[in-house]
């Protein structure tokens, strides 16, 4: 009884090591072997663990167009996150860390909004020294010019990797998919109003 308890830790030891343990800086950022500059696991993250907030300036997208389309600057490394239909954020001014995360088409984080505000979190436990990555989804339309869209290419490695950090559908055909579930819907409503007192009897 005696030996068993001289060889357990104390306990206020313990807590200490904890505390001081999930005070350590979550992530670093160097240079990646996917694109540009990285962010790195620093230590173990546990799934869920909210790691950091995309900063930047908060514009519209009328503002985010005419800050990068008019000057070209469209080179595959943006840092426009789409929050909503009115609002982007700019990381490329006043942004932190996050900007640096990479896409991943395996990826071991997600974006998560809350008011208006933009977290990446863990969707599984990483490991001390893994690259931090989020699916990119990024929007772009048919009509682009695809030497620009070739910008996006991706090379993460993951073994599903589909080659793109673009959403597989562009916003203009994912625009006539919804027109045409929406018309789809209209047609079906008089026959469901139809079937109604059927129902009943
Ligand atoms: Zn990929």
């Amino acid at each position: 009884m005696k030996q068993a308890k001289q060889t357990r830790k104390p306990p206020h030891h313990a807590h200490m090591r904890h505390a001081v343990r999930s005070d350590a800086p979550h992530y670093v950022v160097r240079r990646s072997k996917i694109h540009g500059s990285g962010v790195y696991a620093a230590r173990e993250i546990p799934k869920g663990t909210r790691i950091v907030e995309y900063l930047g300036e908060r514009i519209s997208h009328a503002q985010a167009d005419a800050r990068y389309e008019a000057k070209g600057q469209d080179d595959g490394h943006t840092f426009l996150f789409v929050v909503n239909s009115k609002l982007v954020i700019d990381a490329g001014v006043d942004g932190n860390d996050a900007r640096f995360i990479n896409h991943s088409c395996d990826p071991n984080c997600e974006t998560v909004i809350e008011g208006g505000r933009v977290f990446i979190e863990a969707v599984r436990d990483i490991r001390k020294g893994e690259e931090l990555g989020y699916e990119y989804g990024l929007t772009w339309e048919s009509t682009d010019d695809p030497d620009e869209l070739a910008n996006y290419a991706c090379r993460c490695g993951a073994a599903k990797c589909r080659g793109s950090m673009l959403d597989p559908v562009p916003l203009d055909k994912q625009r006539k998919q919804k027109a045409k579930r929406k018309a789809a819907k209209k047609k079906a409503a008089p026959v469901r109003s139809k079937a109604q007192p059927k129902a009943r009897k």
